[in-house]
């Protein structure tokens, strides 16, 4: 199957000529697209929403437009309470699914009201202390053992840092509840690019059981099931979108089947998908600057790992095409690589692309998630823009490059800055 870039060759030579390579672009009509797919999937449930997880693509002018569509936000950090915070997010809209959480992001936290999403169970007395327990709070449940779901192997919860173990969440419960604690919401992120339609419907059901465990031995009151993130999509062009329409429809059949008749049937599902929101609706624009024949060919680009991890950190798959020449014939095998001192710093390797040429545009894809906010410093290498294609087909500077003088900013103390900046 092909596997097409959002963004037509004459667009990109139109925003190339205003702004330089390497830059992320993003796709406004996709994301709007995907977020009401979401939220229709979901329609059948009254309190259903998603909490975006900032961490996936933290820019404000991209949350703003998940605003739009009706998102909270999902955040883990003091950056993103700002973020969130200045975008006018608020109480129920923020989901707080931090961990080993330092004193004052909790404080924040409570301070914005959001809604607790705590790690564990020591985490009682810590926010006891720091910002103070609300009446409204939820648990992140940690199965243990191997996640299988039908025959196909989905992650190891055992191995995992997140979340209390079943006995855990029972004794969190019953103390938070002597603490003052209405309401309990649970949540359970158990798998990551999960590509399978029966990932969140199982994730959905370990929920569901707790919760009605939960309610019936204490006598809880559950007012949300957090689905977390988790849900994938198809970096290869062999794979395929998860049907979201059919992942809502199970889950509402099990919702249906265990919740409503637990009495449970007031509690909102809450998702907190990242990857799934904006991983397609991004790619990394980059151009070829070098061509390196030794034992292999290498394609030398302006962007590096600094402006997308995934590759070097997980071995991760990226598409590539080549701007005007997406249905050339791939009969030359490259490895396309960025300018690390690093060997691991190559955006594919061994890849039938079309013959490359200098200075040609090349598309890196589905980079909306997980791509320019994993990005380092690394070899001082700077950080790229993000650029904004909206749906009339004009387009916006979102964040511009960051420039010698934003990556020395820390160091300015000293009578080195001058030298070097100026
Ligand atoms: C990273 C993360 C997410 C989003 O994960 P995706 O794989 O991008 O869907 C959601 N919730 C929590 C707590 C996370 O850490």
């Amino acid at each position: 199957m092909q596997k097409m870039p959002f963004v037509s060759c004459e667009k990109l030579q139109e925003i190339t000529a205003k702004y330089p390579t390497p830059f992320h672009l993003y796709n406004e009509a996709g994301i709007r697209r995907t977020a009401r797919e979401l939220s229709a999937a979901f329609s059948w449930n009254g309190g259903f929403r998603e909490y975006f997880a900032v961490k996936a693509c933290p820019n404000p002018f991209i949350l703003k437009i998940l605003k739009e569509e009706g998102c909270g936000v999902d955040c883990a950090s003091m950056a993103e309470l700002k973020l969130a915070e200045a975008l006018g997010f608020h109480g129920d809209d923020i989901m707080f699914s931090s961990n080993e959480t330092p004193a004052e992001e909790y404080e924040y936290a409570r301070k914005l009201d959001a809604i607790i999403n705590l790690d564990d169970i020591t985490h009682i007395d810590f926010l006891a202390e720091h910002g103070g327990i609300p009446e409204k709070i939820c648990l992140r449940f940690n199965p243990g053992g191997e996640l299988l779901i039908g025959s196909v192997y989905m992650g190891q919860p055992d191995v995992s840092k997140f979340g209390m173990t079943r006995q855990q969440i029972f004794a969190a419960a019953q103390r938070l509840m002597q603490l003052g604690v209405k309401q309990f919401g649970l949540h359970a992120l158990l798998a990551s690019n999960a590509a399978d339609n029966s990932y969140y419907p199982a994730n959905a059901m370990i929920l569901f059981e707790l919760a009605i465990e939960l309610h019936e031995k204490l006598d809880a009151e559950i007012f949300m099931v957090n689905l977390s993130g988790g849900v994938g999509i198809p970096y290869k062009p062999e794979q395929r979108m998860p049907d979201i329409r059919k992942i809502g429809e199970s889950i509402e059949t099990a919702f249906q089947d265990v919740m409503i008749p637990a009495g449970l049937g007031s509690a909102a599902i809450t998702t907190e998908l990242g990857r799934y929101m904006t991983g397609p609706h991004g790619c990394l624009v980059a151009r070829a600057i070098h061509k390196k024949h030794i034992y292999k060919e290498y394609i030398g680009l302006d962007a590096c790992a600094v402006n997308l991890m995934r590759p070097a950190m997980y071995d991760a798959y990226h598409h590539i095409t080549v701007a005007g020449k997406e249905n050339a014939l791939c009969d030359h095998v490259y490895d396309v690589v960025g300018s690390l001192c690093e060997n691991n710093d190559k955006f594919a390797i061994d890849r039938a692309l079309p013959k490359i040429d200098d200075g040609d545009l090349v598309v890196i894809h589905d980079t909306g998630a997980h791509g320019y906010s994993m990005g380092y410093n690394y070899n001082g290498k700077l950080k790229s823009a993000e650029i904004l294609l909206h749906e009339d087909g004009s387009f916006s500077l979102i964040r511009r490059a960051e420039t010698l003088s934003d990556y020395f900013a820390t160091i300015d103390f000293t009578e080195y800055y001058d030298k070097i900046v100026k």
